[in-house]
């Protein structure tokens, strides 16, 4: 299998999902990595597992060259996974392609924190190094019936009651981080993340990031928040100034016109305009390449998104990238995902475009996690593989955690 083979393996993967034997799962949760729904649903069919809880499914799965890959379940892909003898091995129309590994499950997912919750409800870990947390699993948007035509955040919480909190107290997070990133490190970086805010602000984000100044002081980790644009200017000067590495404002639509229809509460409640004016804001108070904004390709036009992509990183703002997945109780359930040759095309253009506009973004330190993620987390990306097409090197292997990928049948 060559390194594009695999990459077209992943985004096959991502597209189609796969299906999984009982045998393939009997080590998730007991060694391997369970899935947890820490923010959204992101899966076109629900699966929880089998064995009434005891073989949850696996969270990502690691292909040839260091891939990670989301795993995703759907009856209807002709992927399989089932172990043979003492491997896991992946199948397409019943024939081997590969053979894949779990990621290691941390000990911190059975810890409690100081004030009694199950650590693995506060924060969740992705790929081998990479520390999630979604500080607030409620959006305003779905409160008022303009949430993201794509988004399931607010229905996979209640869905999944045992899988996260809702809101993460400052008090908690900081204790997972302790443990996960200082105390018995298997994370690196820490992503933070939330729906929008009752009043579009950065609702209990300041507090948790007070929390943890004294720990990135320490040991200065990166820290990357993922949330709504701020309203103001003074906001953004909080935010970058707060200890972190990095933001991102995810626009998720270039097209204005399909902006407004797909996202209407981002369009109606902060607005385009606004939220590019932010970004700019962050992009002149931070490191270059560390202010970034994802689109979910599949939604509009390849030109589209594209012409997105060449003026944001022409900005100096870092364009990404997550493949649309019609996710289970979204408005888009049910609707076609854009296929693995046209995904190929805009990554192939959209990583041109931003080696040509904003090199910085291909430099080492942003490899190894310096946006709070990297290539061994972002599991339900593609953007950091096709980035290793231009720029060669190796997936980064954490020195944390030198067992994390073997595997466990
Ligand atoms: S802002 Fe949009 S994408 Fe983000 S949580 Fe709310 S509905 Fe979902």
């Amino acid at each position: 299998m060559t390194f594009d083979d695999a990459i077209r393996l992943k985004t096959q993967l991502l597209v189609n999902g796969l299906t999984i034997t009982d045998e393939a799962m009997a080590t998730v949760g007991h060694g391997g990595l369970e899935k947890v729904f820490w923010v959204f649903e992101m899966t076109p069919v629900t699966h929880h597992g089998s064995g009434e809880g005891t073989r949850p499914l696996p969270n990502d799965m690691l292909l040839p060259y260091d891939l990670y890959v989301d795993v995703r379940y759907n009856p209807e892909s002709p992927f399989k996974v089932h172990a043979s003898e003492n491997a896991i091995i992946l199948l397409k129309d019943n024939k081997e392609v590969c053979e894949v590994r779990w990621p290691t499950r941390p000990d911190f997912y059975d810890r409690k924190t100081s004030s009694g919750e199950l650590m693995k409800k506060v924060a969740s870990m992705r790929g081998d190094c990479g520390l999630r947390v979604c500080f607030d699993n409620a959006c305003n948007y779905f409160a008022k019936s303009v949430q993201c035509k794509f988004c399931n955040i607010v229905p996979a919480r209640q869905r999944n009651r045992d899988h996260v909190v809702t809101i993460k107290e400052s008090g908690d997070v900081f204790d997972v981080v302790k443990e996960a990133i200082m105390d018995n490190p298997v994370c690196s970086h820490l992503a933070m993340t939330a729906g929008a805010a009752k009043d579009d602000g950065l609702g209990n984000l300041p507090q948790i990031l007070e929390k943890l100044k004294p720990l990135v002081k320490q040991k200065n980790f990166p820290i990357v928040t993922a949330i709504t644009a701020t309203r103001n200017k003074e906001e953004t000067e909080y935010l970058c100034g707060a200890g972190i590495s990095s933001v991102a404002f995810n626009l998720e639509i270039w097209d204005e016109k399909l902006f407004s229809e797909i996202c209407p509460g981002k369009a109606s409640r902060v607005g385009r305009k606004r939220w590019i004016e932010s970004l700019k804001e962050a992009r002149d108070l931070l490191k270059p390449a560390r202010t970034l904004s994802s689109f979910v390709i599949g939604l509009e036009p390849k030109e589209s998104v594209l012409e997105g992509i060449e003026y944001l990183s022409s900005e100096g703002i870092w364009p990404i990238m997550s493949p649309f997945i019609p996710m289970v109780e979204t408005e888009y359930e049910g609707k076609q995902p854009p296929g693995a040759d046209w995904l190929w095309d805009v990554h192939e253009r959209a990583t041109a475009i931003i080696y040509k506009n904003l090199p910085e973004a291909f430099c080492e330190e942003i490899w190894e996690g310096d946006i709070g993620i990297c290539p061994s987390c972002t599991t339900t990306k593609l953007f950091f593989d096709f980035m290793r097409r231009i720029a060669p090197r190796e997936n980064p292997r954490r020195v944390l955690s030198p067992q994390s990928v073997e595997a466990f049948v």
